[in-house]
């Protein structure tokens, strides 16, 4: 079998353009980075609202192995699929972060015959939209310490700085620093941090934004810091949105590149899935839904951190409308919930597979809790065996939800034909969607409908801080915002070691913040990274370019 990297340079890619007319984008509304990158313009965004609106399909996961169970890849593939059964379809995913790349997971363009393409186009720079936000980002860091050096007029309390610093990397030198030492006119030392650039709130505000203005307000909404007297102060206040928005004013413009088999898709915008909600742009989202009639994405880790998300928050707040859910299940993750070692999913292990059951199960219970019509995909593995797969089959039947092996890994599109025709039948059956609580609810009866309903949790446990954060969103008016509950992905309880499907516990909030420019609560349980460190091999290792510009050893 070929690597990722040499499948997608087999590829023969169409141009851009080609690509776009299918969907009935003008040349004169693409703006072409190269010859199979584009972005879209805004205008093209604006009109396209009048043209009706095609169906939105979910791929979210059971609880994940740190490798990932194969979202993207199968988001691709049952495009890919859909597209062979000659629908009109459009693929909208993130863009993937160079931490994970350089660390573990490595790309996150999809796999096998199911890749998004040009794939270390969009794995390493792609159209410099990180680039923007990251500069976007740390312009507001610039002009918060640069106003308390010159006068600070705001009376900013330099321990009371929330605004910190952000790049796309792993690097857990940064996660603590000070700065401003050297003396008077280095600035005025304080501490700080680095977050990974999928962490900003900015990266969630520009996921989220519907235009420039939208846009531009939420970023001035963002609060950076505190005075003395306990006052939020915002980046408006700073007078930053506008300089931040003129960085960011490409960006903002949806991706369009192809998949293997040359499906449009579009990948715009990356926020983490925890402290952010974990899925692409909306304005890519609402501009795909109005150019195909089958609009499939993927939604970040499982289902209960990034389904959640995307159904109460991204779908909330822009309006959408799912019509169905494709649950992606491996025999691998579900015996490593199963109890078996990381080391040994590989051998056939009929036993594991059924312990980790529940896990599965939870998950399907709880998106039935969101109204959701739901297609189990199982992604195909060599190492599967029919005993393992049979297994899960009669826990969906059980569970009266529909399953299809998917083999789009292997086999492209022709894959995940069976798999497609389920998912249509799905978006064709009752829908009751809604999000599970109401925005009116206390913001601790929102924390704790989510942690009973979705995690399985008995009851919710804050800390100090998290009850003095509760306090000042009280204060500012804020308990009728969502929350963005932060947790480990690889458990439903906020201990990554608990796998399976714990019941019965407590979830312990150490922390909120306030994500203004967002529009949400974001709850810390447990131990939550927002700057990953890079193992003891890292990825980057074994990344190699030769002389005429080739990749090797991205994956
Ligand atoms: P996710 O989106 O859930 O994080 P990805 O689709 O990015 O997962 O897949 C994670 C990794 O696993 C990728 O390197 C991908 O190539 C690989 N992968 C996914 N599905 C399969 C499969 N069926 N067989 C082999 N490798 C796979
Ligand atoms: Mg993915």
């Amino acid at each position: 079998m070929l690597t990722d990297i040499e499948i997608a340079h087999r590829a023969k890619l169409k141009p851009i353009e080609e690509i776009a007319e299918k969907i009935g984008i003008d040349s004169d509304d693409l703006e072409c980075y190269g010859h199979y990158k584009a972005k879209v313009s805004l205008k093209f965004t604006k009109e396209v609202k009048n043209r009706p609106q095609g169906k939105l399909i979910l791929v979210t996961a059971i609880s994940p192995t740190p490798a990932g169970e194969g979202k993207t890849t199968t988001t691709v593939g049952l495009g890919q699929a859909l597209a062979q059964l000659d629908k009109k379809v459009m693929i909208c995913l993130r863009e993937p972060s160079l931490g994970p790349c350089m660390g573990i997971k490595g790309g996150a363009a999809g796999g096998g015959y199911s890749q998004v393409v040009p794939m270390e186009d969009i794995n390493l720079h792609f159209t410099g939209d990180f680039h923007a936000i990251t500069s976007a980002h740390n312009l507001l860091s610039a002009m918060v310490d640069n106003h308390i050096k010159q006068g600070n007029v705001l009376n900013i309390d330099p321990r009371q700085v929330v605004w910190n610093h952000v790049m796309d990397m792993n690097d857990r030198t940064l996660r603590h620093i000070v700065v401003g030492l050297g003396g008077k006119a280095n600035g005025v030392p304080r501490e700080s941090s680095f977050d990974i650039t999928v962490a900003s709130e900015i990266m969630a505000i520009f996921c989220l934004a519907t235009s420039i203005t939208d846009l531009k307000e939420r970023l001035g909404r963002i609060i950076v810091a505190y005075t003395y007297d306990g006052e939020p102060v915002t980046a408006s206040d700073i007078h930053a949105e506008g300089a931040m928005t003129a960085l960011l004013k490409d960006a903002i413009k949806p991706n369009l590149v192809q998949t293997l088999e040359h499906v449009p898709a579009f990948i715009h915008g990356g926020p983490f899935a925890n402290i952010a909600h974990g899925c692409n742009s909306v304005l890519a989202t609402t501009t795909a839904l109005h150019l195909a009639d089958y609009v499939v994405t993927e939604a970040g880790f499982g289902a209960d951190l990034g389904a959640e998300k995307f159904l109460d928050l991204k779908c909330r707040f822009a309006n959408l409308h799912p019509d169905a859910a494709v649950l992606v299940a491996t025999v691998r993750a579900l015996k490593m919930n199963g109890g078996k070692a990381k080391t040994e999913l590989k051998e056939s292990d009929p036993e594991a597979v059924r312990r980790g059951l529940p896990n599965l199960e939870r998950h399907i219970a709880n998106l039935k809790k969101f109204g959701l019509p739901i297609v189990v995909a199982l992604n195909l593995f060599p190492t599967d065996t029919a005993e393992e797969k049979q297994i899960i089959y009669d826990a969906c039947e059980k569970a009266g939800v529909a399953v299809a092996d998917s083999d789009v890994f292997m086999n492209g599109g022709k894959g995940g034909i069976d798999l497609a025709r389920k998912v249509l039948k799905a978006t064709e059956s009752e829908n009751h969607y809604a999000p599970l609580y109401d925005l009116n609810l206390s913001i601790k009866e929102k924390i704790e409908t989510i942690a009973r309903n979705i995690y399985g949790a008995a009851n919710v446990q804050y800390d100090t801080a998290a009850e003095k954060a509760l306090k000042e969103i009280q204060k500012l008016g804020m308990e009728n915002f969502p929350v963005c509950i932060a947790k480990t992905p690889a458990s439903f309880t906020d201990d990554p070691k608990q796998l399976g499907a714990p019941s019965g516990f407590t979830l312990h909030v150490r922390d909120m913040r306030i994500s203004a420019g967002a529009g949400f609560i974001v709850v810390l349980t447990g131990k939550v990274m927002t700057m990953p460190g890079l193992p003891k091999h890292p990825a980057a290792e074994r990344i190699d370019v030769d002389e005429d510009g080739n990749i090797t050893g991205l994956f």
